[in-house]
């Protein structure tokens, strides 16, 4: 749980838990905080797996489970000093994986929801390196599904996504990297669950390597600019997280998102950053399968600076 920022941070700043009691399945601004922090302060959020532990085996029957139990964030926890026009910072300093993972298709849904098949889950042995789908071994790269802030109005539910983040089930938000949101009410309003093991970006087959956990962060704030959607800091990257009700209109907001980041960034006009755009911002899938889809403009971060991006 003490991470690379040392011992140093933890004495300075507050630890705060969260257990995975806390939950909530929709983000709003009317759910009451269950925590309180201040910006610099480190938060452990245990997390349920997304269908909220009901399947325990694979005998469990995929007809006996409760669909409002699933997609369960645990939070939500205020952050003070937050406010509507801000941005939340959210460090991913950890995650920790439990040692089994489930994944299901059930029929209807996914990529390929109008073949005929049963529904079904297997469950996947989880250790450090890998997840073991049977015999197979894949390379384990745990990653957040869920996490997000009340949104600017209304209750979204934790399985569907937007502007707030939520069920953006993005591969690239994992340990080491750090995820913008806009902030649209007092205290934010952050809650995380929905870990997976592993996931590919499309996620096929309507889940991924599921998996309860916990997460520790580090939440902070950026007064006075917010970005239209989350960004990402992924390294040597940046990456707008665009969603649409189809994947053609996720592309349009990512693409529109990220040349008005690069014409800013750089002092051209739409029709050079336009030209800039084919040549440096690759358009990535995050997930086909809800009824909201998400798209990622990545944009190296030789290209555009963190200031330009929140500012969009
Ligand atoms: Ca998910």
């Amino acid at each position: 749980m003490i991470n690379r920022y040392g011992f140093y941070v933890v004495v300075k700043n507050t630890l705060i838990l969260i257990p995975r009691n806390k939950v909530v399945y929709s983000f709003s601004s009317k759910h009451k905080p269950v925590e309180e922090a201040v910006p610099g302060d480190i938060v452990v959020f245990e997390t349920q797996d997304a269908l909220g532990g009901q399947v325990v085996d694979e005998s469990t029957s995929l007809e006996s489970i409760d669909w409002s139990k699933v997609n369960p964030a645990t939070g939500p926890l205020y952050v003070k000093g937050a406010r509507p026009g801000d941005t939340l910072v959210v460090d991913i300093l950890d995650i920790r994986v439990e040692d089994k993972a489930i994944v299901v298709v059930v029929p209807g849904h996914g990529a390929l929801y109008d073949k005929e098949y049963s529904a079904k889950a297997k469950v996947l042995r989880v250790t450090r390196d890998w997840v073991e789908f049977g015999r197979l071994l894949v390379g384990s790269r745990p990653m957040i599904g869920v996490i997000g802030v009340a949104p600017r109005e209304g209750e979204v539910p934790t399985g569907s996504l937007g502007s707030h983040g939520g069920n953006m089930d993005v591969a690239l938000i994992t340990r080491g990297s750090t995820l913008y949101l806009p902030v649209y009410v007092d205290g934010a309003l952050l809650a995380i669950g929905d870990l997976h093991a592993v996931q590919s970006d499309g996620e096929l087959c309507v889940s991924a390597a599921e998996v309860p956990g916990e997460v520790t962060v580090r939440v902070g704030v950026i007064k006075g600019v917010q970005p239209s959607y989350p960004v990402l800091d992924a390294g040597d990257k940046y990456a707008i997280l665009a969603y649409g009700e189809t994947l053609d209109e996720a592309a349009y907001r990512a693409s529109e998102a990220a040349v008005k980041a690069l014409a800013k960034e750089h002092g051209m006009s739409f029709e050079e950053a336009y030209m800039l755009g084919s040549l440096v911002v690759d358009l990535r899938i995050n997930q086909v399968v809800d009824p909201l889809k998400g798209v990622r403009a990545e944009i190296p971060k030789r290209y555009v600076s963190l200031n330009s991006l929140l500012s969009t």
